[in-house]
């Protein structure tokens, strides 16, 4: 996220730093890895609304960039016929006028054979839907970013952020001490992912309800006996997402011959600075294997992944984001400091828009026509008794 901001702000011609504790592209965050899916398919329809000005702007950043970090692939999403996020999806949908088919049980089959789901599943299949090349699109804007002008510093941890410095010539600037020196700027944007909340609550007293968890990204082995091609894009196998619990998601072979992704949108509570980069066996043993077990019956070799490593979620009470500006305790008005966090694992395919969403509101205090209001930091506040709205 705060690779695309850098990049979009560096397009306005504006001075930006993009400060980042570790190396570049490091695997202790959100962000590492061979993909994140990409779909408009949401049970929230401004989410999918989102999706058709975040898919431009991928298009536009690989154009300039010259290469490519989509891979469409179409997208499946199926569960009981009953399930509401997912009758809220086919809504979002409609209303959105995407185009999309309903499938029925025997048209899955003759699609995807592999594919075991229950008779009376409801499944929908879009054709605008794939995988995102992750740390690739990460290193896209990056170099994007510094194309444009974007001084970029890694390894340089942010210890401070304090509002109310003098900038040469006298307006309100904010300072931001780091491991390898001071920056003084008109406005900065915090996109720390799970670390986010700590820097929030030196700078503000605030507590950002956003939790960090543990999960991890598996790759399970096409079972010996199928083609290694079987589920590969090639052969029009899809990303997928599974509603019920746990909610699964997966990718086809695609990031490796004869391998799937295939995970559970499921974590557990961790302290970022602490956390083992280890995959966590036990919930992909006890979520994810079951599963495959039963959907993909003879064809994937569910016991135990071929392949794993950890992640991170940042997970906010609702699951939506945090696009705000920080309170800070001396501001009048609305403070220069701004947060984007809380992307609550399904983030990273938004990431062109919040990128541009936050150089807007940096550069201009305002959205330029995107609601917010959903992304609130307000909307953690306490109601007239008292209480957590959230
Ligand atoms: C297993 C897994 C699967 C996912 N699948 C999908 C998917 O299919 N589709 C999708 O859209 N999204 C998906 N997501 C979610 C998506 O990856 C995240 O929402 C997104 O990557 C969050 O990015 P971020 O920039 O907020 O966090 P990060 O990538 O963690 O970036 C925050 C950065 O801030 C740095 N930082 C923190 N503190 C400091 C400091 N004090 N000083 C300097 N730097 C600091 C960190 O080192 C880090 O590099 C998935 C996430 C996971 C973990």
């Amino acid at each position: 996220m705060g690779s695309c901001t850098a990049y979009h702000i560096a397009k306005h011609g504006k001075s930006v730093l993009l400060l980042e504790q570790f190396d570049f592209l490091h695997r202790r965050g959100s962000s590492h890895g061979e993909s994140r899916t990409i779909r408009v398919t949401y049970p929230e329809d401004y989410y999918t609304r989102m999706m058709k000005e975040a898919y431009k702007l991928w298009e536009e950043a690989e154009t300039e960039a010259g290469y490519m970090v989509y891979h469409r692939t179409g997208y499946l999403d199926f569960g009981p016929p009953d399930n509401q996020s997912l009758l809220s999806v086919i809504s979002s949908l409609k209303k959105e006028g995407i185009a999309h088919q309903i499938l029925s049980h025997k048209e899955v089959t003759l699609r995807f054979p592999t594919f075991r789901l229950p008779k009376d599943s409801l499944t929908v299949y879009t054709a605008e839907g794939g995988i995102l090349r992750a740390s690739k699109a990460v290193a896209m804007f990056q170099a994007l970013a510094a194309k444009h002008g974007a001084v970029l510093r890694d390894r340089a941890k942010v210890l401070r952020v304090s509002p109310h410095w003098r900038l040469p010539g006298g307006a309100d600037g904010i300072l931001v001490a780091t491991s390898r020196g001071s920056a003084l700027g008109k406005a900065c944007i915090l996109a720390a992912g799970a670390w986010t909340p700590q820097i929030v609550r030196d700078i503000s007293g605030m507590e950002l309800p956003i939790k960090a968890l543990h999960t991890s990204i598996a790759y399970w082995a096409v079972n010996k006996k199928m083609n290694p091609d079987a589920l590969s894009p090639a052969r029009g196998f899809p990303c997928f997402s599974s509603y019920g619990e746990p909610f699964i998601y997966g990718t086809p072979s695609i990031e490796y011959p004869g391998l799937i992704k295939v995970g559970a949108h499921f974590g557990v509570l961790c302290d970022p600075n602490k956390r083992s980069v280890s995959p966590d066996m036990e919930t992909l043993k006890g979520h994810v294997s079951p599963w495959l077990a039963s959907y993909f019956e003879g064809s994937v070799d569910w016991e135990a992944p071929n392949m794993a490593e950890g992640c991170m979620y940042s997970m906010t009470p609702d699951e939506d984001f945090i696009l705000d500006h920080v309170q800070d305790q001396l501001a009048i008005g609305k403070s220069k400091i701004l947060v984007a966090a809380g992307f609550s694992g399904h983030g990273f395919k938004m990431g062109p828009l919040v990128g541009r969403i936050m150089a807007d509101l940096a550069l201009t205090g305002s959205s330029q026509g995107v609601p917010l209001e959903m992304f609130s930091i307000e909307r953690f506040s306490k109601d007239a008794q008292g209480n957590h709205k959230l």
